[in-house]
């Protein structure tokens, strides 16, 4: 299986390239964020708390998404390889995974990162803000307060896959066409090495 796990601050285009990747190696996509959107949509209870701390830019808490990836995960049986995006933003969540996936004896392949200047982040969130009405990229101090995040609870992780060798920059800045490209070729490299 070919599990990656999509990495980067908010607004690098996890999400927009994760489309790219589960197409051309056939992969399920997970993506926590649009989990939890989808639970406030619906108006469940897990949505109503998840919700107080989203649209403050804050980390919803490790149980709820760890509990959401394994559903997911189970729900899928038959998958060629997962492909994480937005998940895990914690080291526990990190830690978590690798358990899962490790009682399924099918580990996380790689940790695909990638790299966007925070002026472009904060461009790129304002502009998606503008379409989506998501409600969290609708004010700079909220974006801010995500990268914020970001830089204190979720990029420990780095080191983490760093010391299993599965880390991997990517140029996050250029068209969706070129970073695309990028991320392909590389998953396509890792993947050779393997075989
Ligand atoms: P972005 O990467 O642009 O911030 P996401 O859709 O991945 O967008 O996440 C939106 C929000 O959902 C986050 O700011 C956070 O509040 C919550 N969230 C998503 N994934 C997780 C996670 N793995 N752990 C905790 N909170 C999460």
């Amino acid at each position: 299986m070919l599990n990656l796990v999509l990495f980067g601050p908010p607004g690098a285009g996890k999400g927009t390239q994760a489309e790219f990747l589960i197409n051309t190696f056939n992969l399920i996509h997970i993506s926590t964020g649009e989990l939890l959107r989808s639970e406030i949509a619906a108006g469940t209870e897990l949505g109503k708390i998840a919700n107080q701390f989203m649209a403050k830019g804050e980390l919803v808490s490790d149980d709820v998404v760890i509990e959401m990836i394994k559903g997911k995960i189970n729900d899928n049986p038959e998958a060629k390889g997962f492909i994480f995006d937005g998940f895990p933003r914690t080291v526990d969540q990190a830690v978590a995974l690798d358990r899962l996936l490790n009682e399924k004896g099918t580990p996380v392949s790689a940790m695909l990162c990638l790299e966007v200047e925070k002026e472009e982040l904060i461009n790129r969130l304002l502009g998606r803000g503008k379409i989506s009405g998501r409600a969290d990229d609708q004010s700079q101090k909220i974006i801010e307060n995500r990268i914020e995040v970001y830089r204190n609870k979720t990029e420990p992780i780095i080191e983490y896959y760093s010391e299993q060798n599965k880390h991997h920059d990517i140029k996050g800045m250029g068209t969706i066409e070129e970073i695309a490209e990028r991320l392909i070729k590389k998953v396509e490299s890792l993947y050779n090495k393997q075989m």
